[in-house]
């Protein structure tokens, strides 16, 4: 069984994310998307909330578990079986650290390997942070975010100016 473990920070989730879980899902028998947290950045949305926006775009997804760890990756990817990481690639900026963490990963658990999958071109310019930046101007934000979200970034832009 190939069991794979998507990481991110999703605050909030964006259609490339949702885009990388769907291809994902499609490739693994099951996909474990695990909201992290990056200290170095002040949310919007708290890690229930994001699982909650997660879990609510994914809910079609029947091979798909939203979770949440404070553990180092590769220790959460072997606690759940996982033999692989999947990371989206948005540009040779990703890359630069996204094999960084790919090979210090490879070195703490040689038996996880971290796939990575291109990003749709329609997706390649789209963070969780310019979809923030956009809400705080109240930009139509049907291509950036699932649909089943957008009201609630909007609502959380609104007291979080
Ligand atoms: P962000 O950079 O938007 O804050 P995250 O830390 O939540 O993103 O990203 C989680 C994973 O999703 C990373 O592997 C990142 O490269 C990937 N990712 C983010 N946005 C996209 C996108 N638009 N297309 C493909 N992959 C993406």
């Amino acid at each position: 069984m190939s069991i794979a473990v998507y990481p991110g920070s999703f605050d909030p989730i964006t259609l490339g994310h949702l885009n990388i879980i769907r291809r994902a899902a499609a490739i693994f028998d099951k996909v474990y998307v695990c909201v992290m947290i990056n200290s170095n950045k002040r949310p919007m949305f708290t890690r229930e909330e994001r699982m909650e926006l997660i879990a609510r775009c994914t809910r079609s997804l029947n091979n798909v578990v939203v979770e949440t760890s404070d553990d180092l990756l590769v220790q959460y990817a072997k606690a759940r079986g996982a033999n692989v990481i999947v990371k989206g690639l948005r540009a040779v900026s990703d890359f630069d650290s996204e094999s960084q963490m790919a090979l210090i990963n490879k070195k703490l658990e040689p038996m996880i390997d971290t796939v990575f999958l291109t990003s749709s071109e329609k997706y390649t310019y789209l963070s969780s942070t310019v979809v923030k930046e956009m809400a705080k101007y109240g930009a139509d934000l049907s291509g950036f975010v699932p649909r089943e979200i957008i009201q609630d970034v909007i609502d959380k832009s609104k007291t979080t100016l």
